[in-house]
């Protein structure tokens, strides 16, 4: 073979190689197991390890935000509530105050998706948290998958909260949020955004809604535990894959994850 063929058949050997790794870097990175028209809930841990104070970091800010660019959680030892939106991870702490979280920090417990919206739902009235989560209950085609919902609107009030850092021995979360910090907005920009489950995740993640909030200035939110607002607009992915990443050491590791939380659990979401 002449030199110069050689040559060039070598620049395109390696320009291959080159456009092969691309591939399969990009297919790692966006879940190469996800058929067509498939949606991932990547998971870290389960609720009920959260409840019985597994706080623990396992995975890494980092890594959590690699694999979706919408989700919520917490952080390691529980130090604050996640706001995870347009691909950048917040973290608001119990004194109310919110940061960019480093890339470094770690989740316990924490759900992403890539939301790219399916669909809208545009509600007419005004409505609190419960007609809100009934009336999105309504209009979803069914309670059988898993949902991620974005709500950018005007609220006339907003109830969050959000939980202090815990040191161990970690309690459960249902000692925790009876310390928790509530924060109380009127007429507030911002948004709503999580997740409804089906009933059937019940110890692994929350059956019904999870919603947290943050504000359009990106300077306040947390769990949301009551809202009002006038004619939402959410916009809705629907999901039906599931990843689960499990802690493989810390407290995780002889958590009572057979006794039913479910009383508990109500406490620690609606706050009531
Ligand atoms: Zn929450």
């Amino acid at each position: 073979m002449p030199q110069r063929m050689a040559k060039s058949l070598g620049r395109r050997l390696a320009l291959c190689a080159l456009a092969l790794w691309a591939a399969l870097l990009w297919g790692c990175a966006h879940g190469s197991l996800e058929g067509e028209g498939e949606v991932t809930l990547f998971q870290v841990s389960t609720i009920d390890a959260l409840m019985e104070g597994a706080f623990q970091g396992q995975v890494s800010v980092g890594r959590l935000a690699r694999q979706g660019d919408l989700g919520i959680g917490t952080f390691h030892a529980l130090d604050g509530e996640m706001v995870i939106l347009e691909g950048r991870v917040y973290q608001v702490r119990a004194d109310g105050k919110v940061r960019l979280a480093d890339p470094d920090l770690t989740t316990p417990f924490a759900n992403v998706v890539r939301f790219r919206p399916q669909r809208v739902i545009q509600l007419q009235g005004e409505m609190s948290l419960d007609e809100l989560c009934r009336a999105l209950d309504q209009a979803l085609p069914s309670p059988n998958l898993l949902y991620a919902v974005r709500l950018d609107g005007a609220f006339a009030y907003l109830k969050a909260r959000s939980v202090p850092a815990q040191e161990r021995p970690y309690p459960k979360l249902v000692e925790v949020v009876k310390r928790q910090s509530v924060f109380e907005f009127r007429q507030v920009q911002g948004t709503v955004l999580g997740f409804r489950c089906p009933e059937f995740v019940k110890g692994v993640n929350v059956p019904g809604w999870h919603l947290h909030f943050l504000d359009q200035t990106r300077n306040a939110g947390g769990h949301v535990l009551e809202l009002r607002i006038k004619d939402p607009r959410v916009e809705v992915v629907t999901v039906n894959r599931f990843v689960m990443v499990l802690p493989t050491g810390g407290e995780f590791m002889h958590s009572d994850l057979v006794t039913d939380k479910a009383a508990d659990l109500h406490t620690v979401e609606k706050g009531r």
